[in-house]
Formats: structure tokens, C-alpha cells, sequence
């Protein structure tokens, strides 16, 4: 962003500097044709067709080219998976086939490919007006143990607002579970580093710009066991929880072959109905179950582009929720593997 020379001198030390965005071609606000003025990260004055901001500010933007509207948020992506979009071997396959095609190839991910997974991923956000995302990373293979650390180094390079999940698996092809045994971790060494990063990164002030949640991967690449200490350390340390639940229809078989329930009945029983909670894709619920992760405060975010076959049932739970569930949000999962959407 260029500047033109400021109005209003230097900022003094008891105020901060204001930037006026000025005379944008399009805003999305009432009363602001004339843009706006923005101050420590805030806008601090809506400025009238015509006019200029009542106060001096230091900096002006001639937006005339552009377009002004609210940073756009991104409330699930996966960024290491930006390396392997489109990759052959993940060709025209539904989610679980798709996992087990790309699982031995994100099992070699070492730390210089995920720093520049998560840089690629961070600035197309960023190029495409987003200015706060949430990743969900559940691989650790060995040597990738600082996986969040590095996300949180180039996030703050580039200057976009995180909330990082330290995702998890713990359940692996031997024990009944969907991933090989080489990408899952034991619960133990799970928690132990959630807390780590929790101690280390997470900011729970209101202008964070890093928060950690925790985020076991899926019904069935997670025990039992972790959902729910993994419920009880979010309770602990007050941060949020995330899981991917209701995308597939075999995820649903899978939940009543295991648990005996449907996945969002495994989800109460695991304790994870809350205000923390936030899901990724929801596409299987029924109406009442939308009603109920209302009841319970559940965020729901959909994935589009994730799925093809499955936007009819995404249009429908996004329908059902508006009529019963809290929030609902967009977001990137599994970037597609067929045409680009
Ligand atoms: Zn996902």
C-alpha cells in the first residue's frame, strides 16, 4: 500500500497514528463513502460522501481504485495440504479413499515443506481479502514436532490474524482407526504438547493475534479417550475445540459400527456439546440435530469446495442452519482434487 503525504503531522505519543482510507470506489458501510479512518488496528471514524475525517491524520490512502469491505475469515484450512492439491494419486476419490491415497505422502512432511505449505497458504488467504484464519494440522511424523510453532512464525511474518489447532490422531489402521500407524502419536504425548502451546502461544486478549485450540482429527482416526481429555484441557486452559464431523456417509457408518451412535451422539457422549466447540462441514445432520448443536451453542463451518458430491447436502444444512444452529461460516477444506472450484 502506497501513501500519500499526511494531512496532519506526526502522531503524537498520546494518540495513535490514523490512516485514512480515502474516497473508496465501493464500501461496505453506511455513511462512509468517503472511507475511513483507521487507528491502532481499529476504524476509528466513518468519513461522509465529500468530506474529511473531523480529525488530523497522519497518513492518507487515495482508495479510489479500490474497494473496501470487512476482512474476510476463514474458519478451517488445512495448510500443509496445500502441497498436495491436485495430486494424481488423490484424483476423483471420496474422502476416505482420498485419505489413504495422500496419508503416506503427508507422513514424510518435514518442517521446511510445512513453513512453506503454511507461507503459500497463508498469503493466497491474505491476497483474497481474508485477514483472520483458522487452521486445523493433526500430522506430526517424526521431526515435525514444532509444526505449530512454525504456522505461528509465519503468520506473524505476514501479518494475518490465527487461530492455530493443535489437531491430533491417536487411533491408527491397527487398532481400528483410518490412518497408518507412522502419523499417529499416543494420547499422552498429545496432551502434553497441547498444553505446551497453550503455555506458549496462546493469547486470549481481544485483539490476539494467535490463539491455540485443540482439534483431535476425526471419529475415526481418535480415540475415545482423547476426545474427551482433550475436552477436559480446553475446559482447563479456556480455548476453543475443533473436529471434523458430519462429512460422510461412511463416517456415519463408521460411528455406528464403533460407537453405536450416530456421530454427533458420539460427540455428547465424549463431552464436546458446548459454546467451545466449533465443526467442520455438518453436511450430515438432520434438522434435529442442527436444533441441537443450536441448543448447545456448536459452531458449524462448511467447506464448499471440499466435497463436490456432496454441496446439495451442504446447501441443506446450511438451510437448516439458519433455523436452529449459532453460527455458521465458510471455509476451505480439502482444496479440490478434480476441477478448480
Ligand atoms: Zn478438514
Amino acid at each position: 500500500m502506497s501513501a500519500q503525504a499526511g494531512l496532519g503531522g506526526e502522531a503524537s505519543l498520546s494518540r495513535p497514528r490514523r490512516l485514512w482510507l480515502k474516497n473508496p470506489q465501493a464500501i461496505l458501510a453506511d455513511g462512509a463513502d468517503g472511507g475511513v479512518v483507521v487507528a491502532a488496528g481499529r476504524i476509528a471514524e466513518l468519513v461522509p460522501a465529500g468530506a474529511s475525517p473531523t480529525e488530523p491524520v497522519d497518513e492518507t490512502f487515495d482508495a479510489s481504485r479500490h474497494v473496501v469491505l470487512p476482512g474476510l475469515i476463514n474458519t478451517h484450512h488445512h495448510f500443509y495440504q496445500t502441497l498436495t492439491r491436485a495430486h494424481p494419486a488423490a484424483m476423483d476419490k471420496e474422502l476416505f479413499p482420498w485419505l489413504q491415497s495422500l496419508y503416506p505422502i503427508w507422513g514424510r512432511l518435514d518442517p521446511d515443506s510445512l513453513r512453506i505449505a503454511a507461507r503459500l497458504a497463508l498469503t493466497e488467504l491474505l491476497m483474497s481479502g481474508c485477514t483472520t484464519a483458522a487452521d486445523h494440522h493433526y500430522l506430526f511424523p517424526q521431526g515435525l514436532d514444532d509444526a505449530i510453532d512454525i504456522e505461528v512464525e509465519e503468520a506473524a511474518r505476514l501479518g494475518i490474524r490465527v487461530t492455530l489447532t493443535r489437531g491430533s490422531m491417536d487411533l491408527s489402521r491397527k487398532d481400528g482407526g483410518l490412518p497408518p500407524d507412522h502419523v499417529v502419536q499416543d494420547a499422552d504425548t498429545i496432551l502434553s504438547d497441547s498444553e505446551r502451546l497453550i503455555a506458549r502461544h496462546h493469547d486470549r486478549s481481544e485483539d490476539a493475534m494467535v490463539q491455540i485450540a485443540l482439534a483431535p482429527c476425526s471419529p475415526f482416526s481418535v480415540t475415545k479417550r482423547l476426545m474427551r481429555e482433550t475436552a477436559e484441557l480446553a475446559d482447563t486452559h479456556d480455548c476453543r475445540l475443533h473436529t471434523h464431523l458430519g462429512e460422510t456417509e461412511d463416517e456415519n457408518r463408521f460411528c455406528e459400527a464403533t460407537f453405536g451412535c450416530r456421530p454427533l451422539d458420539y460427540l455428547e457422549e465424549v463431552g464436546w456439546l458446548g459454546p467451545r466447540t466449533w465443526l467442520a462441514h455438518g453436511i450430515h445432520f438432520t434438522t434435529e440435530e442442527c436444533r441441537k448443536l443450536g441448543r448447545h451453542k456448536v459452531g458449524v463451518c462448511h467447506c464448499p469446495s471440499s466435497t463436490p458430491s456432496s454441496r446439495p447436502a451442504s446447501a441443506r444444512s446450511a438451510s437448516s442452519a439458519r433455523r436452529g444452529l449459532r453460527s455458521a461460516s465458510a471455509s476451505t477444506d480439502r482444496p479440490p482434487t478434480t476441477a478448480p472450484t
